[in-house]
């Protein structure tokens, strides 16, 4: 998946760690303005690290915008 369908589909991105099970949502249009629409989010993911843990484990994946809201 491109940031060009997470931001059309109105979804957001979330970091979801292996290691410590947490979930990190993080806002699209931070990485359009770095990486371009056409960045796929599984090279983005390969470049990041879990937020709480530093861990290399994780997945970045595109979920609802209100899946979000529902956990909250
Ligand atoms: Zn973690």
């Amino acid at each position: 998946m491109k940031l060009a369908d997470v931001i059309d589909l109105n979804r957001v991105l979330e970091v979801v760690c292996d290691e410590c099970c947490q979930r990190t949502p993080l806002d699209p249009t931070f990485f359009v303005t770095r990486r371009g629409l056409a960045a796929r989010i599984e090279d983005i993911g390969s470049t990041l690290v879990c937020p709480c843990c530093g861990s290399h484990d994780i997945e970045l994946r595109s979920t609802a915008a209100t899946t979000m809201l529902e956990r909250a």
